[in-house]
């Protein structure tokens, strides 16, 4: 059989699960409302936690670097592609986070490869929360090194692992804070108990947390008061823009540099997209993303006042709806975008088997009638 053949054999059988899935085409901005195939719809479905991602400073900040910077840096920072638009935004990031050193990353997939990659080999042994996000889960593969698949949350799991492999060279313990499919969180702070009790290394994911939950939103390690060997923050959520970085200390980072493979290998950011972050930060630090946080609080609970079955932690922006089947979350999907909402039907792989589920997000952007229109659709369903 030709691989086209297969291919479409490949892609009849997915439909046939319901397991098929196809991009959909956005026009203009992101924003609480957003135009999709052509219908102007409320989306509860982007990471743009603060409504950042269309906001015209981000867009003006980018534009402006690249007017004189140029659209593209020509190489791997390594190389000739090191501009001063990424050193300032590490310094950015260093200063917002308080740590010893960041390191850019084109995206957070490519962070946790890369990190993961360049801290453990053959013989050691990393411990990995069951939820995890696919690039940790990707990047624990890759490492070589030995992977221990924890149940999730499950903190005297892990400590049960942690003691029966005390002999590794190195051992490393990863997770996410805020998890991006149930919304839920770790305890950090026993997290970081734990891991300093047993001397493991310990690599925090916040990807979904950064901007949203703690001071001058610096996520959920700066709220509990415990800082990781590792903290791994994105751009282009809560952010509004795209990338990654690396909060860790000096030595590290420069160990990345010799081994984080995504970083060696691979073309810097644009200006643009590293001014248009640091235009954020800028936002999410001040005042004004303290305004931002709190609306975004104050929608995730109304959202949960009115549909009251969500998961997700109280004032969290993430709020599953489970559903199980996969045909029956996708017609729930397609029957609330009918109505105007866009809310994305989540399904294996992102999820395990039959725990299926609309994945609403929330913004501080969404006025609370976008919010009361989507619960009265969610309680009719
Ligand atoms: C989205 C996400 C990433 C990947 O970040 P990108 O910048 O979109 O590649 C990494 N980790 C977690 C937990 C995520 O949810």
């Amino acid at each position: 059989m030709s691989l086209e053949d297969e291919a479409q054999r490949e892609l009849d059988e997915l439909r046939e699960r319901s397991l098929l899935r196809t991009p959909r085409v956005v026009d203009g901005r992101q924003g609480p409302t957003v135009v999709v195939d052509g219908r102007e719809v409320v989306s509860f479905s982007s990471n743009d936690y603060l409504g950042l991602a269309g906001d015209p400073r981000l867009a003006r900040a980018a534009a402006a670097a690249s007017e004189v910077e140029g659209a593209g840096v020509g190489s791997s920072r390594l190389v000739v592609g090191n501009h001063r638009e990424h050193v300032a935004l590490e310094a950015a990031v260093a200063d917002w986070v308080r740590c010893g050193a960041a390191t850019m990353f084109n995206t957070g997939y490519a962070a946790n490869v890369g990190v993961l990659g360049a801290l453990l080999r053959a013989g050691d042994v990393v411990f990995s929360d069951a939820l995890n996000h696919a690039s940790i889960v990707d990047g624990c593969r890759l490492s070589r090194a030995e992977v221990v698949v924890f149940p999730h949350r499950d903190l005297a799991a892990l400590e049960r692992e942690l003691v029966q492999r005390t002999d590794r060279r190195r051992r490393i313990v990863v997770s996410e804070s805020l998890f991006s499919m149930d919304g839920d969180c770790a305890d950090v702070a026993a997290l970081a108990e734990l891991c300093r009790r047993h001397d493991a290394a310990w690599i925090l994911d916040e990807a979904h947390a950064v901007g949203v939950r703690g001071p001058e939103g610096r996520g959920f390690a700066a709220e509990a008061g415990v800082v990781p060997d590792v903290l791994i923050g994105t751009f282009g959520k809560a952010l509004g823009s795209f990338g990654a970085f690396v909060a860790t200390t000096p030595a590290i980072a420069a160990l990345l540099w010799n081994r984080a493979r995504p970083l060696v290998f691979s073309t810097g950011l644009p200006p643009a997209v590293a001014a248009a972050s640091r235009a954020a930060i800028e936002v999410v630090r001040g005042g004004e993303g303290d305004e931002r946080r709190r609306m975004l609080a104050a929608r995730a609970t109304r959202l949960r006042e009115l549909v009251p079955d969500l998961g997700g932690i109280a004032e969290g922006p993430i709020a599953p709806r489970l559903v199980g089947s996969d045909a029956a979350v996708m017609k729930l999907s397609a029957r609330l975008f009918e109505e105007r909402l866009y809310v994305q039907g989540i399904r294996p792989p992102t999820v395990p088997v039959g725990t299926a589920r609309l994945r609403i997000s929330l913004s501080s952007a969404h006025t609370v009638e976008m919010v009361e229109q989507l619960a009265r659709s969610l309680v009719r369903s």
